[in-house]
């Protein structure tokens, strides 16, 4: 029976007070300067793993801690909740769980005790592809089997953390569409070491904030076979097993933006005299900010909702996306809100309100739109025609 408890254990207030801890240490001027460079949070990213942060969801017998998604949540809302930003290693908290559900047990004992300790990093994940967006099962790059190998030849787009990654997991179609009873057969998932790739080209992008993602060309790229997780064709599956985790945990990065925003957008309208009050005594500031906060507390009820059921092994399909919505949108109230309150300084880079809110911004979209998770809930949780 799954619980949801109302206030934090003292083992989970000590994580995130040992997270905020880190966070200390990587200020405002860090993010900032890696958001003008476009760089990789490289030593922060690296303190976090060697505290053992990132092996939050590994089980112990792998090396990890063995917590619950809540307890990785946590880490990553805590991150964000200081004015870093977890997208730069959320990924590799949810891409273990298909090498962890569906990996052999060799794969399992040759990964998760190096992802563990932060031997080998996990961080990248190709499913898009630029002629088949959010239509999965359209996706173009094939993977062949010769012999020993698969090669793999195509195009994914918005690739993110490839050159800061070891290892990536692929998802390619190993059987033609017109070969398969349904859309979703055929598909395979791939967790190969990328410092060993031939035949692929990484080319950045440069978006809107930073988040290191890529656009990538796969030329007759070979693979081992070895590389294959679970059985061939059923790949689909595997990723939509571990869409619930990455919705859950991308939830808790929103939470935290959400939480940033609001305690940013309340000191400043505390400090801020005009008129000869503080800004924050005019109803106009202080009610977006009020109602902000409100969104975030209700998102955060959701996402510990769809939490304590992924814990308790129960389905939370429903919770998850909803979780991920709710949280997506408050964060973006709350961003908008700040930067409202804030007036010109809003925009000013040295305030961290407009990197925070190109930041936030990208949750709407990825790693699933707003659109397809309200599509979700329609057709799913209330019985509605598929409306696509
Ligand atoms: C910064 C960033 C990092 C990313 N990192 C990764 C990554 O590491 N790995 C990875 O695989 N992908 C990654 N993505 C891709 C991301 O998951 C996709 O951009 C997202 O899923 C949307 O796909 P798309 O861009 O092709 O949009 P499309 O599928 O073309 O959709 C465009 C818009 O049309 C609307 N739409 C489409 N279909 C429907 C419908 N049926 N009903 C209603 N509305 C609809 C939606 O509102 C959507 O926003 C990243 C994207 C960004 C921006």
């Amino acid at each position: 029976m799954a619980v949801i408890n109302l206030s934090l254990t003292d083992e989970q207030r000590a994580l995130k007070a040992g997270v905020a801890e880190i966070c200390k240490r990587y200020p405002g001027e860090y993010w900032r300067q890696l958001d003008q460079e476009r760089a990789y949070p490289e030593a922060f990213v690296t303190e976090l793993t060697r505290a053992g942060y990132l092996a939050a969801l590994i089980p112990p017998e792998y090396g990890g801690a063995g917590l619950g998604i809540l307890e990785g949540g946590l880490i990553l809302e805590t991150i964000n909740a200081c004015g870093g930003n977890g997208a730069a290693c959320h990924a590799q908290m949810y891409i273990m769980g298909t090498v962890l559900r569906h990996g052999s047990e060799d794969q399992k004992r040759r990964y998760l005790p190096k992802i563990a300790t932060g031997e080998l990093r996990l961080q990248a994940f190709a499913v898009t592809e630029p002629n088949s967006g959010s239509d999965t099962t359209k996706l173009q790059t094939t993977a062949v089997r010769r012999g020993d190998r698969y090669v793999v030849n195509g195009q994914k787009i918005f690739i993110s953390r490839v050159l800061q990654s070891d290892l990536m997991l692929l998802l390619a179609r190993t059987t033609p569409v017109d070969e398969v009873k349904r859309k979703t057969d055929g598909l395979s998932v791939f967790l190969f070491d990328l410092r060993q790739a031939q035949g692929l080209e990484v080319r950045p992008l440069r978006l809107m904030m930073n988040h290191s993602t890529n656009a990538l060309f796969f030329d007759n790229m070979e693979i081992p076979a070895e590389s294959l997780i679970g059985e061939e064709g059923r790949g689909f599956s595997y990723i939509i097993d571990g869409m619930n985790a990455e919705r859950i945990l991308v939830a808790s990065d929103s939470l935290g933006d959400g939480r940033w925003f609001v305690e940013k957008a309340v000191a400043y309208s505390n400090q801020r005299v005009i008129f000869g009050r503080p800004i924050g005594a005019n109803q106009g500031v202080q009610f977006p900010i009020a109602k902000a906060h409100m969104s975030v507390e209700a998102a955060e009820l959701m996402r510990n909702k769809a939490a304590a059921l992924f814990d308790a092994g129960q389905p939370c399909g429903a919770e998850a996306n909803m979780a991920k919505y709710l949280a997506a949108e408050a964060a973006w109230e709350a961003a908008n809100a700040c930067v409202d309150c804030h007036g010109g300084y809003g925009f000013a880079e040295e305030y961290d309100v407009e990197r925070k809110f190109r930041e936030a911004r990208l949750y709407k979209t990825a790693p699933v739109n707003q659109n397809l998770v309200t599509a979700y809930i329609a057709e799913h949780v209330l019985g509605l025609p598929r409306s696509y």
